[in-house]
């Protein structure tokens, strides 16, 4: 991408937050969701949206962080999987729809024994919405790629290496969105939940020292760097 159309892509992005800022929560635990608030989340940001009774308000507030997802459709189904979560554009509305007309699916795995204490009715409220939001940066990704663009991540998908990438830049897209501290609490629960707290940081990636993450998501070191350089954090 040139400087011209990276500089319209960056002024768009804050143009969209300055309009939209949401107010950076530590938490969601004990915030009221009332009816009144219920209804006015489905009436916007749950537009065109299809959600499972158990996950509504968790889905609802972590889409209010993403304002460029607002007519964007959106199913988020059940389904027995090893992945706790994973999204994908419908097979034919990526071919055949503009990217804003596309149907996503978020599938959301409701059993898996092999990582069940990570599922996510395990998880607690803040790593539902952190988690939650990583899936919706991917959609927030896949909206800007035409055709073309479809095809190279389906392509991508057989590479670890862009596999990694993607995983990382979809966690910082996260934080940038303004769910740091609910990506942190998934990805501190994670690496508690499956003993992986001594995994290897991505600071090397971050300071531009290697253009290779050394893990494919980000680990809570990194998240909190990643905050530390985002002025909504401030
Ligand atoms: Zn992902």
């Amino acid at each position: 991408m040139n400087f011209i159309k990276k500089s319209v892509l960056l002024f768009f992005v804050f143009f969209t937050f300055s309009i939209h800022a949401q107010i950076i929560r530590k938490s969601f635990e004990g915030i009221e969701f009332s009816k009144e608030y219920y209804d006015s989340l489905t009436k916007t940001v749950g537009l065109r949206k299809k959600l499972p009774n158990d996950y509504q308000k968790q889905i609802l507030q972590a889409l209010t962080y993403f304002p460029e997802l607002k007519n964007v459709s959106i199913v988020f189904r059940l389904k027995k999987s090893s992945s706790p979560l994973m999204v994908r554009p419908t097979v034919g509305s990526s071919v055949f729809r503009s990217a804003k007309n596309r149907t996503y699916i978020i599938f959301i795995s409701s059993h898996s024994p092999s990582v069940d204490s990570i599922l996510m009715k395990n998880l607690p409220l803040d790593a539902q919405i952190g988690v939650v939001g990583h899936e919706l940066s991917h959609v927030s990704f896949f909206i800007n790629q035409g055709r073309f663009g479809m095809f190279k991540v389906a392509l991508g998908n057989l590479s670890w290496k862009y596999l990694d990438k993607i995983e990382f830049e979809t966690d910082r897209t996260t934080v940038l969105h303004g769910l740091g501290y609910q990506l942190l609490v998934w990805s501190e629960f994670v690496r508690v939940k499956l003993k992986m707290e001594k995994w290897r940081g991505a600071d090397e990636y971050i300071q531009g020292k290697t253009n290779r993450p050394k893990e494919r998501y980000m680990n809570p070191e990194t998240i909190k760097a990643v905050m530390a350089h985002c002025s909504l954090y401030k």
